[in-house]
């Protein structure tokens, strides 16, 4: 019998996984784990991503073997460990799903090229996305930088709908091979900072499934408006699902169909009032998200130094300012703005940061503090559970307003009304800043302007209980507007 070695890497599921069933389909199969830094460039998994992907193989490892195959899992140089696997197992063939970070391609190339020399061919699949971004282009030919005529085309373009149902079970072919112990990857922290992550994520395809129909239950319905609402639960929270491939965008797609068909009209329940539009409205905004994280890898292998370098090339002499003690009280949630300091912990305590804050404190750092945003970048890289080379990128490109379809440099997040606006009641600051938690939600987001007395009776003292502003607003927006000068082709757009 023909035996395939499937090469997990970010597509950590059975689920409508083009690869494994291909395998499955012709014959036995060597489920296997590789982790290779060297293999990622200059973006080995960050901390965060280290501890979901251990958790996430010991659930793939168990799924595979409720279908009567082993997961081997191996550290090293993937070419050599793939060779070596094909050669104790007898595998003819190894199959992937495709991965489009710039390190992961030329990788690819290079074990396809080795693996080859020695009789065993190699293919890659789709399954990560919902298009083949190369697939994508203009009515000229040429990739998008911007977004909303990126989205008209995979629209237009249509989307393959019927996701593939797992194998119901597996031939093993690893033929007594070790199965080697995700513990000695040595992927969890050193030190505990992930104590909190296990109360608020499960990594791994049951994880997925039970986060998606909580969200299909409770949230999505209303997603268009609550999306921006910091302390509520209006998003699915399923990023880092998506970046492992524990749940495939194909199937995503096809869930919210599913959604969407039992909300239409023209059924029993008559035409649409106005709480089903909405409800419809809604959906269409998730699916353009699932579009930007389209986007944001249509944008990466087109544009492969943007991951280090500004894809507008003048921000390459943008006058940064580079201060040591600034990132740290960023990194830190204490810069003194109540929003910004509740992303920052946030992010620290459960590896996540909602969207609209992480726009506010990327436009912060890079902005109100004049931090270059690759700094940001790698930070977050280092903390997020979720952290993916393509929509980190994208994100802090945009927010800096150096990057593709980017908001404009001059457009400056006030950290205080954003609070006002999407944390009003301050349940976010209270959650995640408690030394503010007794303040009125009227003073939450600018504690300083409060009057002695508020601030004595919420046990708050400026300064020493909670650090002041580390800048003031206008101010720093008055020096940011100044470095942007220094941007020449910029200047005049900014008036
Ligand atoms: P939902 O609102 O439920 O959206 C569903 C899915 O759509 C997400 O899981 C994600 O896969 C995709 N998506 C949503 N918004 C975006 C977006 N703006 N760009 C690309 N894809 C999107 N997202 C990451 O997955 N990894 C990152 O490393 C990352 N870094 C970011 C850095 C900055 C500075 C900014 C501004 C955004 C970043 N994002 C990143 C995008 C976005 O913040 C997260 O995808 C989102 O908050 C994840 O929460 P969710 O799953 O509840 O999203």
């Amino acid at each position: 019998m023909p035996s395939t070695i499937v090469w997990f890497r970010h597509d950590l599921r059975i689920d409508d996984h083009p690869a494994l069933r291909s395998a499955a389909e012709r014959g036995a199969v060597v489920a296997l784990f590789i982790l290779d830094d060297a293999a990622e460039g200059e973006w080995p998994a960050g901390g965060a991503a280290r501890w979901w992907l251990h958790h996430s193989l010991v659930a793939l490892r168990a799924r595979l073997s409720a279908l009567g195959a082993k997961l081997l899992v191996r550290r090293g140089a993937a070419a050599g460990i793939l060779a070596e696997v094909a050669s104790a197992s007898g595998a003819d063939r190894v199959v992937a799903s495709a991965r489009h970070e710039p390190a992961a391609i030329s990788h690819e190339r290079l074990v396809a090229a080795a693996l080859a020399r020695r009789g065993v061919e190699c293919a890659f699949m789709p399954g990560a996305l919902l298009h083949e971004p190369a697939e994508i282009r203009s009515g000229s030919g040429t990739p998008f930088k911007v977004f909303t005529p990126f989205w008209k085309a995979c629209l237009a373009r249509g989307f393959d709908t019927v996701p593939l149902r797992p194998p119901e079970r597996l031939e093993d072919g690893s033929r007594g091979l070790k199965e080697g112990s995700i513990d000695e990857l040595g992927l969890l922290p050193s030190i505990p900072w992930a104590a909190e992550f296990p109360k608020r994520w499960q990594p791994g395809e049951e994880g997925a499934k039970a986060r998606w129909t909580r969200f299909a239950a409770a949230a999505i319905t209303s997603y268009a408006g609550d999306r921006n609402l910091c302390g509520a639960e209006g998003t699915s929270g399923l990023s880092p699902h998506l970046h492992f491939g524990e749940i495939s965008p194909r199937r995503l797609w096809h869930e919210v169909a599913k959604v969407e068909h039992r909300l239409r009209p023209g059924d029993s329940r008559g035409s649409a009032g106005d709480g089903v539009k909405a409800a419809l409205e809604s959906l269409r905004v998730f699916r353009a998200e699932m579009g930007w994280r389209e986007f944001a890898h249509h944008v990466l292998i087109h544009q492969p130094k943007t991951p280090t370098q500004p894809l507008r090339p003048e921000f390459a002499s943008f006058p940064w300012r580079r201060d040591a003690v600034l990132l740290r009280a960023w990194q830190k949630g204490l810069t003194g703005y109540p929003l910004v300091d509740a992303g920052m912990r946030q992010l620290w305590r459960t590896g996540w940061m909602h969207n609209r804050v992480r726009m506010v404190v990327a436009s912060f750092l890079v902005k109100h503090l004049l931090q270059p945003w690759l700094d940001g970048a790698r930070w977050f890289w280092d903390t997020l559970v979720d952290a993916d080379l393509a929509n980190n990128t994208l994100g802090w490109q945009w927010t800096a307003g150096c990057g593709a379809d980017a908001a404009p440099y001059f457009r400056i997040f006030n950290p205080v009304s954003q609070g006002e606006r999407f944390d009003a009641d301050g349940a976010y600051v209270r959650e995640f800043v408690p030394e503010l938690a007794r303040l009125p939600a009227e003073w939450i987001h600018q504690p300083w302007e409060a009057q002695p007395a508020v601030l004595r009776a919420a046990g708050v003292e400026i300064g020493r209980t909670y650090p002041a502003p580390i800048v003031e607003h206008a101010s720093a927006r008055a020096k940011a507007l100044d470095a942007l000068a220094a941007v020449s082709p910029l200047k005049e757009k900014s008036g």
